[in-house]
């Protein structure tokens, strides 16, 4: 394991903005911080770099304790949403900077930073001063700087999140092969999950100071542990008892039992046409969005309002309309545990 985090804790005063947070990081991997505003995401962030102690708990780099090591000497790359970038130096200057403070040799620079400059796609603008540059082009110079000495670890701040949105779906991209072909671990803090499911290995879930869920984004989308989760990551409705749903009433053997739906595990279709089988329920079709390529339909069912999508091809629904409603799968969670549960 390249980056060990065990028992990391935080206060701020009396605010406990971390708690006990354990993790792993592979090599070469990057790893998505996903949550809402105040979790503690840029606070664990912090702490890795060195620019927060932590009241408890180990970092580990590569096998060796860090806690004690300054910010300087753990060998990490940082770049932030707002660019940071030294404004009185040209591109140049800014990538070269951490090479003459570590007094790397004259050739060695030049060498590094043109390297540097091929990678992040930057040739020609060498001699530019930041005001001369677009968002994406100076974040991409920040990038570069943060390489340029060849850090172990790459610690990224919503490094996008001023950056308008057709730029930044390209520099997600960009970012995605640039760390493969460079092949640093690094860490990503964002509260897009778009932008989390699209760039990261791995995607970690934080919560009001605690690590919800570590997996792939795939697995942590197909397999949540906790409500939290589930409603954070993709689109869903929370029922607060599963028993309200037909074919879901007896789950979770008399413990109070939240089930949580995706739009994809229920199907809708006119009540005359639809098979009446027993789970099914019956809705009214509440709003259509169009979406483009299809429907987004939102249909009440005992006073839930489900969500679901529908294909053009289909008959348009209006609404106002009674509707058959067969909810296929739902996930449910008491306090002891969460599942999947098919319906019949
Ligand atoms: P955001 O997405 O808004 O950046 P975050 O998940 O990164 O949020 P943190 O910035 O880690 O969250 O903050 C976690 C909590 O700790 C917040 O409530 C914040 O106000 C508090 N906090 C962070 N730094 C300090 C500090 N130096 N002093 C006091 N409180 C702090």
């Amino acid at each position: 394991m390249h980056v060990e985090v065990r028992g990391l804790d935080k206060h701020f005063g009396d605010f406990h903005a971390v708690k006990d947070v354990n993790f792993g990081i592979t090599k070469g991997h990057l790893i998505g911080l996903l949550g809402p505003s105040g979790g503690g995401k840029t606070s664990i962030l912090r702490m890795l770099a060195g620019l927060e102690t932590p009241d408890s708990g180990e970092i580990i780099f590569h096998g060796k304790t860090v806690n004690n090591l300054p910010p300087q000497e753990r060998e990490i790359g940082f770049v932030f949403q707002n660019y940071a970038l030294f404004k009185h130096m040209t591109v140049y200057e800014n990538i070269a900077f951490g090479l003459k403070v570590k007094k790397v040799n004259k050739n060695t620079i030049q060498h590094r930073v043109a390297e540097l400059v091929e990678l992040t796609g930057l040739k020609g603008f060498e001699k530019r001063y930041p005001h001369q540059l677009s968002g994406g082009q100076r974040q991409r110079v920040a990038f570069a700087r943060a390489l340029a000495p060849e850090p172990q670890l790459l610690l990224l701040d919503e490094p996008f999140a001023a950056i308008d949105a057709k730029i930044r779906q390209e520099l997600r991209s960009w970012l995605r092969e640039l760390i493969e072909r460079v092949g640093i671990t690094s860490i990503f803090v964002t509260h897009d999950q778009d932008e989390a499911i699209e760039v990261a290995d791995e995607i970690m879930i934080i919560n009001q100071g605690r690590l919800e869920q570590k997996g792939t984004p795939w697995d942590i989308y197909k397999e949540p542990k906790t409500p939290f989760v589930a409603t954070f990551i993709g689109e869903s409705t929370l029922i607060g008892s599963a028993s309200e749903l037909k074919g879901f009433n007896n789950a979770g053997g008399g413990k109070p039992t939240k089930a949580l739906i995706r739009p994809e595990y229920i199907e809708v279709g006119n009540l005359n046409e639809f098979k009446m089988a027993s789970a099914t329920e019956q809705g009214i079709v509440k709003h259509l969005h169009f979406r483009g390529s299809e429907w987004l339909v939102e249909v009440e069912v005992n006073g839930h309002k489900l969500v679901t999508y529908r294909s053009l091809e289909k008959e348009t629904l209006t609404p106002g309309q009674e509707i058959a409603v067969l909810v296929h799968r739902a996930y449910l969670f008491n306090d002891d545990r969460s599942w999947i549960q098919e319906n019949g």
